[in-house]
């Protein structure tokens, strides 16, 4: 089942390659997981120095204007340096966002790299991680460790708490539970994540290739087990619709290929614990965007927690944007039944579903136009989702479809 979007309804996210809301950084390749769904090669031993850390960040400097740096891997906790790798991009006034599965993660150790100018973490967490002590846990049941996290993110104070987890076929229908578990925490929660599983398409009809070479895919991501991969964020849409009908993304990302494929979808609610009083449109996304790079010269990410308290100061925007109106007029009803309830902080959260590469039949690739997840290979901005090409093969790869015909087909 598909949610029927029309993209002309939609603002799309203004994000270019040279000018982004975030950059990519890979400090390390080592895990002290094996998520299933990972596109990443672990390597244990395969920290970068801080010189060639330092010359990649130089790199976004001169490339990319950004407001953020997702510092990610691997595992970036696995680097030994990682306090003095996050000071060094506070230092030059970007938003460091640790992208962790958490697991080295210590309340003394969050309080270090705060000091060093932390602005926020988004957690991965999902059932399929291999996690111990979480094995064999449904999504729901694995909210109890979401929670572990966010009241400890909460409980050092002034970070950004996002979470993300990887949807999985088996897994498409837990997603409204995530949703609802959001809201249950939409106070110290600000931001869910929910990423379409994709693999290397083995044994289908698009032949990989580089260079005229013909290429088989046997250690890249190339998995057939777990169902499909090709979810799309429309269906992950649909599937939460089906619970919440008034869920309503307002903001987007296209594809490179497909213009109305929604690759990264946004949607922002304003609500308490109790309700979510509303969803907000694409003006709010717009007006959030360019009064930000009208301000600081960047389009916005990660906007402070404490800014996201202010769901009720955010309605006084009704008169631009009639989402946010529908949420103003909620809360105004909320008032007259429940001012004790209404009067309380109302909170601005952001749930994204992302839509990774698809390949298309006749061999396009389609990726996420102005991909915000771009890191550095060899001085290049490159996508962070398939680096392992560059790593293994020397460059990204192409895909043609095989004339079946002419190998004598099925
Ligand atoms: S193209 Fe790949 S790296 Fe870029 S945003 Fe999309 S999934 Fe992430």
């Amino acid at each position: 089942m598909q949610a029927l979007l029309d993209h002309r309804q939609l603002y799309r996210l203004p994000w270019s390659l040279p000018d982004n809301s975030i950059s990519w950084l890979e400090p390390t390749a080592a895990c002290n997981l094996a998520c299933f769904g990972c596109y990443r090669a672990n390597d244990p031993k395969n920290h970068k120095s801080l010189e060639l850390i330092d010359h990649e960040l130089d790199v976004f400097t001169r490339l990319r204007t950004a407001d953020g740096i997702s510092v990610a891997g691997g595992d970036p906790l696995c680097h030994p340096e990682i306090v003095s790798i996050v000071a060094n991009i506070s230092n030059r006034d970007i938003k460091p966002i640790l992208n962790t599965n958490g697991l080295a993660l210590s309340r003394e150790l969050l309080g270090e790299l705060k000091q060093a100018g932390l602005w926020g973490l988004t957690l991965h967490i999902d059932s399929k991680q291999n996690r111990p002590g979480w094995k064999n846990k449904s999504e729901i049941e694995t909210n109890d460790l979401r929670l572990e996290f966010a009241e400890l993110i909460a409980g050092v104070g002034d970070l950004s708490c996002s979470f993300n987890s990887t949807v999985y076929e088996d897994t498409l229908p837990e997603v409204p539970d995530l949703v609802e578990w959001a809201h249950n925490h939409i106070d110290i929660v600000n931001v869910m994540v929910f990423i379409a599983f994709r693999a290397g398409l083995v044994g289908h009809d698009l032949q990989y290739h580089l260079g005229g070479n013909d290429i088989e895919l046997d250690t890249v991501y190339s998995t057939t087990e777990f169902g499909r991969y090709d979810i799309q964020s429309t269906e992950v849409l649909a599937t939460v619709q089906e619970r919440f009908p008034d869920f309503q993304p307002s903001a987007y990302l296209n594809g490179t290929a497909r213009p109305d494929s929604f690759k990264w979808l946004l949607t922002g609610r304003i609500g308490t614990k109790e309700k979510i009083y509303g969803y907000v449109g694409p003006k709010f996304m717009e007006l959030a965007q360019t009064t930000h790079h009208l301000r600081r010269g960047r389009y916005l990410a990660y906007a402070h927690p404490r800014t996201l308290r202010h769901g009720r100061s955010m309605m006084l925007l009704s008169a631009v944007d009639p989402g946010v109106a529908g949420a103003a007029g909620a809360w105004l009803r909320t008032l007259l039944t429940r001012p004790d309830r209404a009067l309380g902080r109302a909170h601005f959260q952001s749930i994204m579903m992302i839509q990774p590469v698809d390949m298309l039949p006749d061999g396009r690739q389609d990726m996420c136009d102005s991909c915000p997840d771009q890191t550095v290979w060899q001085d290049r901005l490159v996508w962070s989702c398939r680096l392992e090409e560059p790593l293994q093969y020397g460059d990204f790869l192409s895909t043609r479809p095989i004339d079946r015909s002419e190998s004598g087909g099925h």
